[in-house]
């Protein structure tokens, strides 16, 4: 080796925490992969709530100046020194790179890098990553749904929603899913939610107690948060499981310990990255999505794709509420 390329990419950069105009799109330089490094050329780059996070300062951000995301897909570009395994040419999807996937090119570590199925397109995989595989552990390994369970899902048009609809419905389960407008009720229920709440105009609790005979649901995925954690709670059947995995209208209230008490319920809080720390775990997550993704299980929705230069818009309609599966960038060279 002996020199150093210098690549220059354009990449969003956030300079200051605050709204969508925060990210900016600038020149920046790349270099070579390191040991343990991959360099990839983005083709296809994922939004996620979770960007708006960061982005916020709702979570704990990088140093400043940061590029934002979380998941993207591209083709290898550079090897860093004595890794074996890859090679310049390889289609790698990853969902958690830490330097952030808004940019046209970048580096990340090979053991986030997963393969992309012939089977799979570009687009489809920046769709599943960080989305599907969250809807995987949700679905088999945080609560294991099976045929004849009753599942609540919130924000149930949305990217993560929309696949928990999907999967859910696959594995038997009745899917009784919420959303806040009569469109993404259409959505919905195309993705195999037998009952669609409004949750912008109905009583939540009440819809699911006529829907089910009062019995209850048997798991509530709450991504929605503040605004719906209450019910969520209230919809549970004895012994359910109320699986609060986001925070899009804000962070939940503390849950008294008499509130759970009262049905005997399972309460948990659980983060992707915690369910795919072992490249054994991650592959298994991915290979499970890109298989149903695939054989059709999963019809993924790339509703909304923006330029990469456009990242303030994306985020500023899926805030308002304006978007409904998932949201690519893509990079324009
Ligand atoms: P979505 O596509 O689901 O977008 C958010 C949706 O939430 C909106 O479209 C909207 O649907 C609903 N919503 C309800 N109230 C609000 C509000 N006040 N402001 C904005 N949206 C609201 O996003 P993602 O699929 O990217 O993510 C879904 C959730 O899953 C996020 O909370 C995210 O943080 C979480 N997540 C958690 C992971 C984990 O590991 N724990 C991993 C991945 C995602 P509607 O219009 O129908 O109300």
């Amino acid at each position: 080796r002996g020199t150093t390329t210098m690549v220059k990419a354009k990449a969003i950069r956030v300079h200051e925490l605050g709204g969508p105009d925060v990210m900016r799109l600038e020149e920046v330089e790349v270099g070579e992969p390191k040991e343990g490094e991959i360099r990839i050329r983005t083709t296809a780059i994922g939004v996620n709530f979770i960007d708006v996070y960061f982005r916020k300062g709702v979570y704990t951000a990088p140093a400043m100046p940061f590029t934002p995301g979380m998941e993207a897909v591209g083709v290898v570009t550079a090897v860093g020194p004595g890794l074996t395994g890859r090679k310049v040419g390889d289609v790698v999807a990853y969902a958690g790179n830490p330097m952030g996937s808004y940019a046209q090119e970048q580096i990340l570590p090979a053991s986030v890098a997963v393969p992309v199925p012939p089977a799979v397109d570009h687009k489809e995989a920046a769709s599943v990553m960080l989305k599907g595989m969250t809807a995987h552990v949700l679905l088999r390994r945080v609560f294991k749904v099976e045929s004849g369970h009753i599942v609540l899902v919130h924000a149930a048009a949305g990217g993560v929603g929309s696949l928990l609809c999907q999967w859910a419905s696959a594995l038997g389960a009745t899917v009784i899913g919420t959303v806040s407008n009569e469109e993404k009720a259409a959505e919905a229920a195309q993705d195999g939610c037998h009952h669609v709440i409004l949750y912008t105009k109905e009583d939540v609790a009440a819809r699911v107690k006529q829907i089910t005979s009062g019995k209850g649901v048997n798991v509530v995925y709450d991504s929605v948060g503040k605004d719906t954690y209450k019910a969520s709670l209230e919809c549970l059947a004895s012994r359910g499981f109320l699986v609060s995995f986001g925070q899009s209208s804000g962070k939940p209230d503390p849950v008294p310990m008499d509130d759970l008490a009262s049905k005997s319920l399972f309460l948990t809080r659980p983060s992707l990255m915690h369910y795919t720390a072992t490249r054994d775990e991650l592959l298994e997550s991915a290979g499970e999505v890109f298989a149903n993704v695939a054989n059709g299980v999963l019809r993924v929705r790339v509703n909304h794709t923006y330029p990469l230069s456009e990242a303030a818009q994306a985020h500023a309609d899926l805030e308002g509420r304006k978007t409904s599966g998932s949201i690519l960038l893509i990079p324009d060279y």
